[in-house]
């Protein structure tokens, strides 16, 4: 992988915001976003260790599931391109035409696109399914929907850990909890993460989510439950970090890919302030929920938190 243009470890910068200092709250950036041009943020962190795991199997081609404005469709055909497989991205629902930015950058890296209805797209793991898709693809390795497997978790644990810089709690935005998943199981004692759900109702399926992701990661029995007032509790996970963790699912603004004329102007406020426009599907509404947080006073005075800019 080493032939790729990618900036590791990110960068991670300091954020001086009143809002954020009448609270005595620190807060950095964890520049993910600014790894590679070819890769959308997270993304590049979920797919290297399943790119070389697809290579060593000796796969030629990836085959990945999502909906029509999924980032990971996107990122998956880049990733393809300039690690040389080819690429089937099989949507959710029926296609569109002309098609959206999102696809047509896929199409324009390389991927070839089908469609499955959303009854067969629900089923899209049983074996038929993929059985169905061999016949008709041939031979692939398989990247589940979000890109959200153990190694994409592994790959996510890095974060944290790249990070010298003392710190309290680390925020990332969740979709899948595959990001979320990754940086809880690579805290050091005494660090926290908080997922914020870029989904409505993130805190009914979210938490199991994660645990599971993170039982394919590392095989880990129950531990003990997520300290502090979470919104929504975590469960459980060793190695112990794996169970610090919370998801706050009060962050949506209407569902996933929805957007209110709060968020943007939270957006353009933020973009003035800082000079950095946040993606607003997942990052922005991670970054309002932790202003939010620092001004209902939820992290004590002191508190150093991290922010992951995932795209
Ligand atoms: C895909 C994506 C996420 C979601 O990550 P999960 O691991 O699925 O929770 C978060 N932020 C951005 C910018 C993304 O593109």
């Amino acid at each position: 992988m080493a032939d790729v243009p990618v900036r590791l470890p990110s960068p991670l910068t300091e954020v001086t915001d009143d809002r954020l200092a009448r609270a005595g709250v620190r807060l950095y950036l964890k520049r993910d976003d600014l790894i590679s041009a070819a890769f959308p943020g997270n993304k590049w962190r979920k797919l290297s260790l399943n790119l070389e795991a697809a290579r060593r199997a000796g796969h030629t081609a990836l085959l990945t599931f999502g909906g029509a404005y999924s980032n990971h469709i996107r990122a998956t055909a880049a990733a393809a391109r300039v690690f040389g497989f080819s690429a089937i991205g099989v949507i959710r629902g029926e296609e569109h035409r002309p098609l959206n930015p999102s696809l047509r950058d896929a199409v324009a890296a390389g991927m070839r696109l089908t469609y499955l209805d959303r009854a067969a797209y629900r089923r899209k793991m049983d074996p038929d399914v993929i059985a169905a898709l061999h016949d008709r693809f041939g031979d692939f390795y398989l990247l589940p929907e979000g890109g959200s497997n153990g190694l994409a978790v592994r790959g996510c644990t890095r974060i944290p850990a790249e990070i010298a810089e003392p710190f309290d709690v680390i925020c990332c935005p969740c979709g899948t909890g595959g990001t979320l998943a990754g940086i809880a199981a690579g805290l050091r004692d005494g660090q926290r993460a908080i997922g914020f759900s870029a989904l409505r109702g993130g805190g009914a399926f979210l938490p199991a989510a994660v645990e599971a992701l993170q039982q394919e990661a590392f095989g880990i029995p129950p531990g003990p439950p997520a300290p502090g007032p979470p919104a929504t509790p975590g469960p459980p996970g060793p190695p112990a970090s794996a169970g610090r963790w919370v998801i706050d699912d009060r962050f949506h603004f209407g569902g996933f890919a929805r957007r209110t004329a709060e968020l943007d102007r939270f957006i353009a406020a933020f973009a003035a302030r800082h000079g950095l426009t946040l993606e607003w599907v997942y990052v922005a509404k991670m970054m309002y929920g932790i202003y939010a947080r620092a001004e209902d006073g939820s992290f004590a005075p002191g508190t150093a938190v991290v922010a992951v800019i995932t795209g």
